[in-house]
């Protein structure tokens, strides 16, 4: 297969898009990153790299950070986790708030906000040193230790994170929380702000598309099994209300953040990144879609 040329068309055929959508505004610091970016890296199980446009500008990965997470937190405490979230597709906003009071303090699943919180209070109970321990084992999946929080992308966040503040309420007015509501948002708010590229991305998901090899990585492993079930909760709810379209135009597991990242695994076959800020009204990057679209559509290689 020809990536180089491959990606060298997306990037051809991408141009028409290049000023559609908006970045994020609710939170002020991804304003300051120029919208026009646009970078994509694929990597494949045999270790080959293949990239274009910004591949190494590093953005905040956001909501990819839940991989992180629900990697970290179902490594750790099993099957236990499922006591406190679902496996569903939300069919709601990322932020949606309305479900969570319904179905009493359980969320959907792990990708949407309220699934992350409880994860993040997951990790405030089970590790000694949640924020080192974190970035750590992120730093080991993609191999480069120069990985950091944002903190200012953070505080940022935190100061216009009422929402967020609102679910966390919720969730531990219905003792879906153990910790000290303050820590857990502190918490979240820094797995977002880590700050990535598309290159370092997508060798952070590899081991999510190479179910041959043993996750082991900073003291959190995982099965087999439980990595095809990370990749399944990616193909139903990785993209929130969009999931469906998601799995219809692109047919891979993936998940997205408003920072304008979306990474995505092809299982036995490779990892890839895509970042271009402007985003859909749903908060997907309009490009990183488009671009993954073309790239399972060219390569005629998908999980369907
Ligand atoms: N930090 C963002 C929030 O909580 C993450 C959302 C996202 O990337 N979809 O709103």
């Amino acid at each position: 297969m020809n990536y180089n040329q491959i990606l060298k068309e997306i990037y051809e055929e991408i141009q028409p898009y290049a000023q559609t959508g908006e970045p994020a505004s609710y939170i002020p610091e991804l304003l300051k990153v120029n919208p026009d970016r646009y970078g994509i890296c694929l990597r494949t199980i045999e270790g080959k790299e293949y990239a274009q446009g910004d591949s190494d500008e590093r953005f905040a990965v956001q909501s990819i950070s839940k991989v992180f997470s629900l990697a970290m937190s179902f490594g750790r405490i099993g099957n236990e986790l499922w006591k406190r979230i679902g496996v569903e597709p939300s069919g709601n906003a990322f932020n949606s708030i309305f479900q969570l009071e319904m179905e009493r303090g359980i969320p959907r699943n792990p990708l949407i906000n309220a699934g992350a919180l409880v994860m993040a209070d997951v990790l405030l109970s089970v590790l000694d040193y949640p924020e080192r321990e974190y970035l750590s084992f992120v730093r080991k999946l993609c191999g480069n230790d120069m990985i950091q929080y944002n903190e200012s992308m953070a505080t940022s966040e935190r100061e216009y994170g009422y929402l967020n503040a609102a679910i966390t309420n919720m969730l531990k007015y219905h003792g879906n929380i153990e910790n000290d509501i303050e820590r857990v948002l502190r918490f979240y708010f820094r797995q977002c702000s880590i700050g990535m590229n598309c290159r370092e991305l997508a060798r952070a998901f590899l081991p999510f598309a190479d179910h041959t090899r043993p996750f082991s990585f900073d003291g959190i492993e995982l099965t087999t099994s439980q990595v095809k079930r990370i990749n399944a909760i990616m193909q139903t709810c990785g993209f929130y209300d969009e999931a469906g379209e998601f799995s219809y135009l692109v047919g891979l597991p993936g998940k997205s953040g408003v920072g304008g990242g979306i990474a995505a695994v092809c299982p036995r076959k490779y990892s890839v990144a895509v970042w271009s800020p402007r985003l859909n009204p749903k908060g997907n990057s309009v490009m990183g879609m488009k671009a993954l679209e073309l790239l399972t559509t060219k390569t005629a290689i998908s999980i369907f």
